[in-house]
């Protein structure tokens, strides 16, 4: 059948030339310059929000032209090419994925993929339209998420997310939980804000089954928020956990950046996320993509490659895995975080455009 090109560009290299047959047609696993297996897509599915988190974005936050995002139709294109190279985790993030007009159509799509080179789809929310969409999120086959919650005082949380919602978020929480979806808390760990309430959080999600991971600030774009004065060092947190509880090392790992104990009074989990250690970089299985379609192939590192051109510039679909691998193949041994930089971004990237 023959193809009539709208807008189409030739591809920079003829996807014949440049690689192997077997990787042209989108079959093979993708393994990095260091032997390392990728099978992890984080996805941004937008840059949007309806909270305003100060350690993530400013309150007059320019949002990208909707021209400059992903459509459905090439979102679906770029999960089906990572699929089929092998990527059998997919977690949507954003901004804030529930945001995104006509979400569940979108997550409906992927979801096809699920038992069919997907093994896993979940979601990373801020989880104040959990309650709306938890419903659907279970019959399509969504088993996880994670959600954002830095306190469960409602005051803090304002001053936090700049918005009052703390309510619909602990609603969410809740309906996911009723729904059968299993909820891991993500809190960032800020210092005098949250820093005395961090036992209660922990006793909140293990109260409720969930696990709980802290996450020290990242030096991502240009919050209004003093990072230097919020950086609260997790070993700290540690330490001052253990006044009250007996954390236990656990050999449990995803992969990432998370290292986890167990809290013997709670028998929960609790994950600590450094990202600004080295120590998970040799074992790294992920890379994002923004809702612009740039690949990352680290946190915090430019490497990558323009999928959107790829996708836009070519219907045959070769331009775009000749781009994704050309981005693994670039992607670096680890990051570049120093805390010693806090102040100055390592990365001219908020954590909403390339999604957390
Ligand atoms: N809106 C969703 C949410 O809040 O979960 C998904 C996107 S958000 C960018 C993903 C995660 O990144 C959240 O857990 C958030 O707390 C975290 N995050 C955002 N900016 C951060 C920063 N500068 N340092 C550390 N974590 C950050
Ligand atoms: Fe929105 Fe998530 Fe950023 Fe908060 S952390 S402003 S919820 S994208």
């Amino acid at each position: 059948m023959a193809y009539t090109l709208i807008n189409a560009k030739p591809a920079a290299r003829p996807a014949s030339e440049a690689l192997p047959a077997a990787l042209a047609a989108g079959q093979g696993a993708l393994v990095d310059s260091f032997g390392r297996r990728v099978s992890y897509l984080r996805l941004s599915i937008t840059d949007r929000c309806d909270l305003r988190c100060t350690y993530c974005m400013p309150e007059r936050m320019t949002f990208l032209p909707r021209k400059d995002v992903l459509s459905f139709e090439e979102l679906d294109e770029l999960v089906t090419a990572f699929a089929s190279f092998g990527v059998d985790k997919l977690r949507i993030t954003g901004g804030e994925p529930l945001v995104r007009k006509d979400v569940m159509e979108l997550m409906a799509r992927f979801s096809r993929h699920l038992g069919n080179g997907l093994n896993e789809l979940t979601l990373t929310t801020n989880g104040t339209l959990l309650s709306k969409y938890a419903g659907e999120l279970s019959a399509i086959g969504v088993r996880r998420v994670n959600v954002s919650l830095d306190t469960l005082n409602r005051k803090l949380f304002e001053t936090i997310a700049r918005r009052d919602m703390l309510e619909d978020v602990l609603r969410g929480i809740d309906t996911a939980i009723a729904a059968g979806i299993k909820v891991k808390i993500n809190t960032v760990a800020l210092a005098g804000l949250n820093e005395m309430e961090i036992p209660d959080l922990i006793r909140f999600a293990h109260g409720r089954g969930a696990d709980i991971t802290l996450i020290e600030t990242m030096p991502m774009g240009e919050a209004e928020t003093d990072r230097v004065e919020d950086y609260l060092p997790l070993n700290k947190v540690r330490s001052d956990l253990v006044e009250q509880f007996t954390l236990i090392d656990l050999n449990y790992t995803t992969g990432g950046p998370a290292r986890y104990v167990k809290v013997e009074e709670t028998g929960g989990r609790l994950g600590f996320i450094t990202p600004l250690s080295h120590n998970f970089c040799e074992s790294c299985n992920r890379v994002r993509v923004t809702c612009t379609g740039r690949l990352f192939t680290c946190l915090g590192r430019e490497e990558g490659a323009d999928l959107r051109e790829a996708l836009r510039s070519d219907p045959t679909g070769a331009a775009l895995r000749v781009a994704i691998l050309g981005g693994i193949e670039r992607k670096p041994k680890g990051h570049d975080f120093d805390a010693a930089r806090l102040a100055t971004p390592a990365s001219p990237r908020t954590m909403s455009h390339t999604g957390g």
